[in-house]
Order: structure tokens, then C-alpha cells, then sequence
């Protein structure tokens, strides 16, 4: 039940205090895309090099938030609704403390996209990671489509559930123009843009 005798208590300091602190900006990349597109891949490399070059980045997971924070979620539209609000909150809190946040959700519709823009304000952008539904298909590398086609699986993106293709993401990785390592190179070049504190 929701509780009503609660107020919003602020601190004494402000998000540019916090962001100067890790010298960076909070930026959210939200990694859009089929299943098998390549999001968890290049969020994994990305994260490690971001790393590498001292920046605080934190990867949030679609399929491993599915193990805690959302594991009472399924994969009807309410729940995906759900596990996609629940996931922009984390996001927004994580770039209101100056987080470089690489977060991978399917995310099919543009709805729950916008929502995810709502929540996390400035600092998100939306990344789509694309490859055809065939290249998924073939990719495969959980074998979730050959399950999906067996009817093992309900409501899958692109095989029995709808996938919307953004409209005017801020960034497209064409993984089958690009391998891994030019994806990663592109994405961590338009997040230390962003990321940059003036
Ligand atoms: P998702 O997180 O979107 O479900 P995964 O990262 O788990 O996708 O799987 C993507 C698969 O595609 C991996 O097996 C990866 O090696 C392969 N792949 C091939 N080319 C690329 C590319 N350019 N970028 C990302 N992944 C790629």
C-alpha cells in the first residue's frame, strides 16, 4: 500500500558537487535492441574500458536485474512495463551520483523507452543496438530464439512479441556493419562527450 505520510528530503549537496567529486557527468546509455544484438556484449567491453581509463561506470542488466531487484517480474506487458520502470529508477539514481551507467533492456516499446527518458532526464540517451531478426535468429547464443520457435518460450521479441525500432535514437551500433570492438570504440566516444564536465 502506498504510504502517505511521506515527504522528499533534500540534502546540502547539489548534483554538480557530486559530479565534480568523480570528475564526470552521470550519463545513462540505454542499450536498446533485439535479443542476441549485441547489448550485453558491448556494454561488458565498454565497461571495461571506460574502467580502465579511471571513469565510475556501472552496467545494469536487463537479464541479471531479472535474478533480484525484478525477479518477480515475467515477461507479460505489465510486468515488462514494470521491470523497465524499475530499472530506469536504478538508472536515475545511479547518474543523479555521477554514474556513467551502460544499461541493457530489450526495452521493445518506444513507450517504455520514453518512460526510461522521463525518469533518468538529462544524461540519457537512447543507444539502439542493431542487427536484423534473421542475424539475431542465427546468432543465437542462448539458444532463446530455437526455444521461442518450439513455443518454449511466451511473448519473445521478434519471434511472438513486437519489437519497435527507435526513431531518432541518439546513437545506432549497426553490429553487422561494425564489429565489437569499433561498437565499443564508437560508444565510449560519444559517452566521455557527454560524459565531459565542462
Ligand atoms: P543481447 O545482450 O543483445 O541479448 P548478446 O550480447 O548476449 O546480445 O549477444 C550478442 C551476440 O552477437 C554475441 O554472441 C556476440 O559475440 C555476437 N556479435 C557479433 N557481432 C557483434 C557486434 N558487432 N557487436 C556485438 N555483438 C556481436
Amino acid at each position: 500500500m502506498r504510504s502517505e505520510n511521506i515527504s522528499f528530503h533534500g540534502g546540502k549537496v547539489s548534483r554538480n558537487e557530486r559530479f565534480s567529486v568523480l570528475g564526470q557527468k552521470g550519463v545513462a546509455a540505454w542499450m536498446t535492441g533485439l535479443s542476441a544484438s549485441g547489448k550485453s556484449t558491448i556494454a561488458v567491453e565498454t565497461e571495461k574500458v571506460l574502467i580502465g581509463m579511471g571513469k565510475a561506470v556501472y552496467r545494469l542488466d536487463g537479464d541479471n536485474l531479472r535474478h533480484g531487484l525484478n525477479s518477480d517480474l515475467g515477461f507479460s506487458e505489465k510486468d515488462r512495463f514494470e521491470n523497465i520502470r524499475r530499472a530506469a529508477e536504478v538508472c536515475a539514481l545511479f547518474v543523479d551520483a555521477g554514474f556513467i551507467v551502460l544499461a541493457s533492456f530489450i526495452s521493445p516499446l518506444a513507450s517504455m523507452r520514453s518512460m526510461a527518458k522521463e525518469k533518468i532526464g538529462d544524461g540519457f540517451i537512447e543507444v539502439y543496438v542493431k542487427a536484423d531478426p534473421e542475424t539475431c535468429e542465427k546468432r543465437d547464443p542462448k539458444g532463446l530464439y530455437k526455444k521461442a520457435r518450439a513455443g518454449e518460450i511466451p511473448n519473445f521479441t521478434g519471434v511472438t512479441a513486437p519489437y519497435e525500432v527507435p526513431r531518432s535514437p541518439a546513437l545506432v551500433l549497426d553490429t553487422e556493419e561494425h564489429s565489437i570492438d569499433e561498437c565499443v570504440r564508437i560508444l565510449v566516444d560519444k559517452i566521455l562527450q557527454l560524459s565531459a564536465l565542462k
